[in-house]
C-alpha cells in the first residue's frame, strides 16, 4: 500500500461533516473508496465526524419522499452509485418503475420518459425511499467515522489561522482544520459566514402527503412515477414513496409564499384545514388520486413553498456541497443527484489535489455549471406544470421534441 506522505494536508487534520444527508454520506463513502481504490493510505489519517440533527438513521420526519435517481445528461446519480458500488444495493431496495411519465387527469399516459441505456449500468433510472438512500450510505461508511445523531450545528466561526469553531446545538463548541457543510438548504454553516447567500421563492407553493402502507400499489404506480400538467392551475406529482406507499404533491403558482407546515407540526385541525384545500385542488384528477387521498397518513401531511438558490464558489476551511451550497427544488428532481455527484466529486478532488484550495475550485468548477443547469431546469418545470390552456399544448409539444433529442424513450399516446 502506497503511504501519501505527512504533507498531504489532509494528514492528521480534524474534518467534522455537518449533515448526515445525502451529501454529507456520500462524501465520507467516497473518501473512503478513493483510499481504498488507490491503494493508498493518508498517514496519519484524517479524523471524521459527521454532526447530524436529525434524532437517529429511523428519523423518517421529512424523509419520507422518494427520490428519482438518473444517469441523463443533467443528472448523473446513478453512475456514482456505480463508481461507489453501491448500485445493486440500491437496486434491490428500489421501488417499482424505471421511467418517468406526464399523464392525461384521467391518467393515461401523454409522454413516457425512458430514459437511454447507459453503458456499464444496468438500469438507467430508479427511485428510492430517501430513507432507504441514506441508509445504505450510512452502512457503508468506513468504522472509523462517527456520526453522532442528535447532534444539530447551531453556528459556525472561522478563525484567522484557517480552523473553524463549530458550536453545537447543546452548547459544545470544537474546533476543527475542515469542516464540510452538507447540512442542507436551510444550512445553520452558510447563515452564519455566508449570509448574503439566501433561499429566494421559486413561485410555487406545494401541498404533499404520503399514503398509509397500501396492500399492493395502484395502477399505473406500480409501475411507473410522473405528472399531471395544469388542471385548474393544480400541478399534480404522485410516485411511489417506497415499496409499499405513495406520495402526492399538489402544486399551484403564487405570488408569495405560504407559510411553511413541515409535517408533523400541524394540529388535528391544521391538517384538516391543509387536506380540504387539498381535496379542492384535486378534484379534477381520476384514479388512483381519490384512492391515494382517501388512504393519506395524517401525519406526513406538509405545506411548503419551493425554493433555491444560485450556487456560489467556495473559499476558506468551510465547504459548503449539495443544498447547502446550491439549494434547489423538488421541482428540479436531482437535488438528490446533485448532492451524491458533490460528495463523490469534492471527495476525488482532496485525494488527488496537493492543497485544499486546488481541490475546492477544482470541485466548484465541476459543480456549479451542473447546478445552475438543474435550477434552471426547475424553473421550466414550474411554468411547464402549470401551465393551462394553449401553453400547455405547446409545453406538451415541446416536452416531445426535447425527449426525442436527448434520446429519451418518448411514447405519445395523444
Ligand atoms: C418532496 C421532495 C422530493 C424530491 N425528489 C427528488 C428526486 O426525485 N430526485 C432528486 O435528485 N432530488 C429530489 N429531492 C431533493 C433532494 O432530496 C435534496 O436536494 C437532497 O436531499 C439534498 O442533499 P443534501 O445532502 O444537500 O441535503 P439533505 O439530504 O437534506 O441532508 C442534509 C442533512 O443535514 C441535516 N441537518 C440540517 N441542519 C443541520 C444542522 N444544523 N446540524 C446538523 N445537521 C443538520 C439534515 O437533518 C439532513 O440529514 C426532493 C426533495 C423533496 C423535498
Amino acid at each position: 500500500m502506497k503511504t501519501i506522505h505527512e504533507q498531504h494536508f489532509l494528514s492528521g487534520k480534524y474534518i467534522i461533516v455537518a449533515g448526515g444527508g445525502i451529501g454529507g454520506l456520500t462524501f465520507c463513502v467516497a473518501l473512503q473508496r478513493f483510499l481504498e481504490n488507490n491503494n493508498q493510505e493518508i498517514n496519519p489519517p484524517p479524523h471524521i465526524v459527521v454532526y447530524e440533527r436529525e434524532l437517529s438513521l429511523d428519523d423518517i420526519g421529512r424523509e419520507g419522499y422518494s427520490l428519482s435517481i438518473r444517469s441523463d445528461p443533467l443528472s448523473g446519480g446513478m453512475q456514482i452509485l456505480q463508481k461507489l458500488d453501491l448500485l445493486d444495493q440500491i437496486l434491490g431496495e428500489s421501488n417499482p418503475g424505471t421511467y418517468f411519465t406526464v399523464f392525461n387527469n384521467d391518467f393515461t399516459p401523454l409522454i413516457e420518459f425512458q430514459s437511454p441505456p447507459v453503458e456499464g449500468l444496468s438500469q438507467s433510472t430508479a427511485s428510492i425511499a430517501r430513507s432507504k438512500l441514506r441508509e445504505i450510505l450510512h452502512k457503508n461508511i468506513s468504522p472509523s467515522i462517527a456520526v453522532h445523531w442528535n447532534h444539530g450545528i447551531e453556528s459556525v466561526e472561522e478563525l484567522e489561522n484557517g480552523q473553524v469553531i463549530v458550536t453545537l446545538m447543546n452548547g459544545h463548541q470544537e474546533k476543527c482544520d475542515l469542516l464540510i457543510a452538507a447540512d442542507g438548504s436551510n444550512s445553520k454553516g452558510r447563515r452564519a459566514i455566508r449570509s448574503q447567500n439566501e433561499l429566494r421563492f421559486a413561485g410555487a407553493v406545494s401541498i404533499a402527503a404520503r399514503t398509509q402502507p397500501l396492500e399492493k400499489l395502484p395502477p399505473p404506480i406500480d409501475k411507473t412515477w410522473g405528472s399531471v400538467l395544469g388542471v385548474n392551475g393544480n400541478f399534480l406529482f404522485v410516485a411511489p414513496s417506497d415499496q409499499r406507499s405513495a406520495l402526492w404533491s399538489v402544486s399551484y403558482l403564487s405570488d408569495k409564499p405560504s407559510e411553511p407546515r413541515p409535517a408533523g407540526t400541524m394540529s388535528e385541525e391544521e391538517i384538516e384545514q391543509v387536506l380540504s384545500e387539498a381535496h379542492q385542488r384535486l378534484v379534477s384528477f381520476g384514479e388512483p388520486m381519490p384512492t391515494l387521498f382517501k388512504k393519506t397518513l395524517r401525519s406526513s401531511v406538509s405545506v411548503f413553498n419551493a425554493k433555491d438558490m444560485e450556487p456560489f464558489r467556495n473559499h476558506g476551511s468551510v465547504i459548503f456541497i449539495g443544498d447547502a451550497q446550491h439549494a434547489m427544488s423538488p421541482f428540479a428532481g436531482n437535488g438528490a443527484n446533485m448532492a451524491m455527484m458533490d460528495g463523490y466529486k469534492l471527495a476525488e478532488q482532496m485525494i488527488l489535489a496537493k492543497h485544499l484550495s486546488t481541490a475546492v475550485q477544482a470541485y466548484d468548477d465541476l459543480c456549479i455549471p451542473r447546478s445552475i443547469n438543474a435550477i434552471k431546469m426547475s424553473h421550466r418545470t414550474i411554468a411547464i406544470g402549470h401551465s393551462q390552456g394553449i401553453w400547455k399544448y405547446m409545453w406538451v409539444t415541446m416536452l416531445k421534441i426535447v425527449a426525442y433529442f436527448f434520446g429519451f424513450n418518448s411514447k405519445s399516446e395523444q
